[in-house]
């Protein structure tokens, strides 16, 4: 064929509606197209919509439009073309703002059914149509004036955990929307007795961010029965780059949940707190019938020897990190949410199941939107993912990953216990044994030469290049609560002394040099009635009973205290593992379940001198010897006063309570 018959029959072709022949198979993974442009499935103008799906194996794509966000039939099907780089595109003349659509992709002569795409940034009701929106007119008024509040260094940062339901659903938070976005922007809510609830509660405990548990769109609750109490946390992702509808006051609206979770974000920067997302790109709710297996059958997902779907998550999937597009998609969506919904953190679900280069890829993304955005997550699976050991995103690889973090599992079981038993204690009711590990998080997990001396107990491996790489906590919405732990952990021990160690816990987690992490409502005691995996469980286990913080009122006033401090106290946050080993020696101890330390010196902007820290989890007092001097008394007997001192101790001692924390500076 000539050139003038070749263009002939390529112009029929295109009349007919046919594309150039194109490649739709591939020998693996590796070999398909990728494509370089920003991923965007739908482009809005008021003359015109664009639409546009990465779907390398299709034979042909439609795209769908209708009336409504679920229910009827399409008012118009559009068949699109194949682009470049496996990309099919339409565009559809006309004012279609308000119209929804699907597409129906069809590889190997099947049509794999309706999907709103993998990249829907609005969707109608429960996420099964994607909504044609203009952006801008979701931004609540002052929105482009909104800013982060001032974030000076990653060791800065104490981080509140919370679920919607869990913070706002309790009628007596006293808030209007409970258990929606909108709570968060109520200010002056109350108890009935008094006591500050919502954002003005979390303006007076002090912490500098908030991490919402999953409020991208999850598929667990139906969003159209929103009149019956339905809970879960939210780890089942449906469409990763849109606001979870049932925290939405219209889940109908494509434009409702979007301005109203902006409308949050704006709240809580106003209010001097960061937002951090909890994101969970590890797996998917649905594999077959998913959005993504509609779109490019097994691309997004690992595969296992027999060619089936793995399973790292346990949740019945584990997705692709290592392959270009998927890589390019979790990157993308990530910095999506830091610039349209100006969020300042990621807490990664199951990291372990990603590979190292995504994680330093989003790393460097977020750098160039703003350095001070915070990345951390689970530096584990829930089993072995379907790729080689050293490229995966583990605890143990977080020296390959500078400025992300992990959760450190060893302070947080020695402290209370291991995750695997939840009758087995630990440190804090007074089992000697765990100090190595208590040791290692009061370090930030990082190298220390005295945590190396120690040859009786087992010390964790060192994994943190720098403190601000280990998350130190002591519970979090997985597993028993910490008030829950401590009551099957120590049965025998009376509310006053469960009480104890409970803020033994907290100051060894806020005097800790890696990040705090506090899960909402232990500031007040909260509790899930004993319930290990409450992720399903109703309201009446998960929401905080805001009574507590009266009832509690004496461990709110301790955290309170303790955040204060931190604060103000640079020696508790040094942000460099070299300073660490300079300044933070630990001291002798007289017998098993006792740790001291002290911050020798004045380490740069600070006021105290050799503060020192005793945590004595046993029930008889203790004496620990320490240089001559007139040490100002902080805290003490379960009792924190920073800036008119309990007392002073004169002389070469310290003489500390059973079940307590000392806190002291010359
Ligand atoms: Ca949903």
């Amino acid at each position: 064929m000539d050139a003038k018959q070749f263009l002939a029959v390529t112009a029929a072709m295109v009349v007919l509606g046919c594309t150039p022949s194109r490649k739709t198979s591939f020998g693996s993974f590796d070999e398909y197209p990728v494509y370089q442009g920003k991923w965007d499935e739908m482009n809005y103008r008021p003359s015109a919509t664009d639409f546009s799906l990465w779907a390398p194996t299709a034979q042909e794509v439609r795209v769908m439009l209708y009336e409504d966000g679920q229910g009827g039939s399409p008012k118009e099907m559009i068949q699109m073309e194949l682009k470049a780089d496996g990309m099919w595109t339409a565009t559809v003349k006309g004012d279609l703002k308000g119209s929804f659509y699907t597409f129906n992709v069809k590889v190997d002569g099947v049509w794999l059914g309706d999907t709103p795409g993998v990249m829907a940034k609005a969707v109608g009701v429960n996420g099964n149509r994607a909504a044609i929106t203009c952006m801008e007119e979701t931004n609540p008024e002052g929105w482009l004036q909104d800013q982060r509040p001032q974030l000076k260094s990653f060791s800065d940062i104490i981080i509140y955990e919370m679920h919607h339901r869990d913070f706002s659903i309790d009628t007596v938070s006293g808030i209007h929307h409970r258990g929606k976005f909108l709570a968060l922007t109520e200010k002056g809510t109350k108890t009935y007795l008094g006591e500050s609830t919502g954002i003005d509660h979390l303006k007076e405990l002090g912490v500098t961010h908030v991490h919402l548990l999953p409020s991208f769109d999850y598929s667990s609750v139906d969003e159209t029965r929103l009149s019956e109490p339905q809970y879960n946390w939210g780890y089942d992702p449906k469409n990763y780059n849109v606001p979870e509808g049932s925290y939405a006051t219209d889940p109908y609206n494509p434009s409702v949940r979007i301005k109203e979770f902006k409308q949050m974000v704006m709240a809580l920067h106003q209010a001097g707190i960061r937002v951090i997302m909890d994101v969970v790109y590890n797996h998917t709710a649905v594999t077959e019938g998913g959005n993504f297996e509609r779109t490019v059958p097994g691309y997004f997902y690992r595969q296992d020897k027999n060619g089936k779907f793995a399973n790292a998550s346990a949740c019945g999937n584990e997705t692709a990190s290592e392959r270009a597009m998927v890589r390019k998609y979790i990157v993308e969506s990530v910095c999506y949410w830091a610039k349209e919904y100006h969020i300042d953190g990621f807490r990664f679900d199951l990291m372990g199941i990603h590979d190292i280069k995504t994680m330093n890829e989003i790393r460097s993304a977020l750098d160039k939107i703003d350095s001070s955005i915070f990345m951390y997550g689970e530096g584990w699976a829930a089993a072995a993912p379907q790729l080689p050991a050293n490229e995966l995103a583990m605890k143990n690889q977080t020296g390959l990953m500078p400025r992300v973090a992990a959760f450190s599992d060893e302070f947080r079981d020695s402290l209370r216990g291991p995750f695997g038993n939840d009758r087995q204690g630990a440190f804090l009711i007074g089992l000697p044994g765990y100090e190595a590990g208590v040791k290692f998080g009061l370090v930030g997990g990082v190298e220390h030469p005295q945590l190396q001396k120690d040859s009786i107990h087992r010390v964790p491996k060192i994994w943190a290049s720098a403190p601000s790489q280990m998350i130190s906590y002591a519970s979090c919405h997985d597993d028993l609560c910490l008030a829950d732990r401590l009551k099957v952990t120590a049965p025998w021990a009376s509310p006053q002394e469960r009480m104890a160690m409970y803020k033994l816990a907290q100051t060894a987690v806020l005097t800790s040099q890696g990040v705090p992490f506090i899960f909402a409502g232990d500031e007040v005691m909260r509790d899930k009635k004993g319930v290990h995996n409450s992720y399903n469980s109703p309201d009446k286990v998960n929401a905080i009973d805001w009574r507590n913080k009266t009832t509690c009122k004496e461990v709110f006033n301790y955290m309170k205290g303790l955040i204060a401090m931190r604060k103000q106290h640079p020696a508790f946050r040094l942000g460099d593992a070299e300073l660490i080993r300079k300044h933070l020696e630990f001291l002798e101890v007289p017998a098993g379940g006792v740790v001291a330390f002290r911050i020798n010196g004045k380490p740069a902007g600070e006021t105290w001198k050799d503060v020192t820290v005793v945590l004595n989890a046993r029930k008889e007092p203790v004496k620990i010897e320490v240089p001559e001097g007139r040490y100002q008394v902080v805290c003490a007997d379960g009792k924190i006063q920073q800036d008119a001192p309990l007392g002073v101790m004169q002389g070469g001692q310290l003489i500390v309570s059973p079940r307590s924390a000392l806190i002291v500076h010359q």
